[in-house]
């Protein structure tokens, strides 16, 4: 099957995909499962690895290089190793990485290099143990810091720590984790909290990326650093006489959806354009029931040719994003 590249009605190409392989968690971050409760798929309903790979191949011949592996926590998922091994060897998929809590990372670092994964996202939103617990309900602070340490050590690159910025909660931080890039090659991103699914946070909560800048613009001036083809949609930045970059995923106060290039695959096989809208595209049913690659390929056109032009976050009108932040991968 040869098909066209995929570009929407927006003239965007879409080159880049996100799929969350499990919705399950080992964390329960209080930005993404409020309630401390994540609700759970059936085993059956989740995409199995033989099906990922089908939908990663044809989204290949469609012009997808870049496939970046969510979740939920991906590394909880059995067998994730061996995916990834069969993802890399993809023959037109030139950039394949990795988006962790970083649990689980340290003592699985050789597995991920082996694998054929070189780049990897973690999530850190604080330096300080007893803040990691209460953020994220477990007193796993040491160990995700080890796993960043040890990936660094291996030649990691780059290691992305993301972090959400949240007024009350890690904004005291700021300036501690923009250090960072003054020790280390890191690339520090700061995201702004995003308000789906469940989330029950206090809107106020919410840090915005001009605040932010201001608060680091202490520690020098940040100057831009020039984009490159696979970019993500991180406003990036340097600070003299840092060995690392600081970045800046603005979703709410600057969206960057006239560039956005992204799709998304729920752990359940919808296909979705955007992450702030829940219009999707069933993919599991066709994929069970013998859809063959030209129609899977027409269905994920279909998705493509519908993404709208713009999410509609800030539009008080607009129907809130119900699914949650673990099944769509973030
Ligand atoms: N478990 C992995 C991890 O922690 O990186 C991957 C999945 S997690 C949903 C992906 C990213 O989404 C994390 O960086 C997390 O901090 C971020 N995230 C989750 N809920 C969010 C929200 N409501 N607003 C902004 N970012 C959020």
């Amino acid at each position: 099957m040869n098909a066209p590249a995929l570009i929407d009605t927006f003239d965007r190409r879409l080159s880049y995909l996100r799929i969350s392989i499990t919705d399950r968690c080992n964390l329960r971050c209080l930005y993404c499962v409020p309630d401390g409760r994540l609700p759970k798929l059936d085993h059956e309903d989740i995409l199995t690895y033989e099906e990922l790979l089908r939908l990663v191949r044809i989204c290949t011949q469609m012009g997808v290089t870049k496939v970046r592996i969510t979740g939920g926590e991906p590394l909880v998922r059995k067998g994730v190793y061996t995916f990834l091994s069969q993802l890399s060897a993809i023959p037109d998929l030139q950039d394949l990485s990795v988006t962790t809590n970083g649990v689980l990372l340290g003592p699985n670092l050789e597995r991920l290099r082996e694998a054929g994964v070189r780049r990897i996202n973690v999530s850190l939103d604080t330096l300080r143990r007893e803040r990691y617990r209460e953020i994220s309900g477990y007193d796993h602070f040491d160990r995700v810091w080890a796993g960043i340490e040890k990936a660094l050590l291996l030649g990691f690159h780059p290691i992305k720590i993301n972090v959400v910025a949240l007024r009350g909660i890690n904004e005291d931080e700021l300036l501690e984790m923009g250090r960072l890039t003054f020790d280390y090659p890191f690339h520090v991103r700061f995201i702004e909290y995003m308000p789906i699914g469940n989330a029950r946070m206090d809107p106020a909560a919410n840090l915005l990326t001009p605040e932010i800048q201001e608060r680091l613009s202490v520690l020098g001036d940040l100057k831009a650093v020039g984009r490159q083809v696979n970019d993500g949609p991180a406003q990036r930045y340097r600070i003299e006489g840092a060995i690392g970059e600081l970045g800046f995923i603005s979703s709410v106060s600057r969206h960057f959806c006239n560039r956005c290039n992204r799709l998304r695959l729920t752990a359940s096989g919808q296909l979705r354009g955007c992450l702030l809208s829940d219009q999707q595209t069933d993919l599991r049913t066709p994929l069970r029931s013998g859809a063959s690659d030209a129609m899977l390929a027409n269905l994920i056109r279909e998705a493509v040719r519908t993404k709208k032009a713009h999410h509609r976050l800030a539009v008080p009108t607009a129907p809130k994003v119900s699914d949650p932040m673990s099944g769509i991968g973030g």
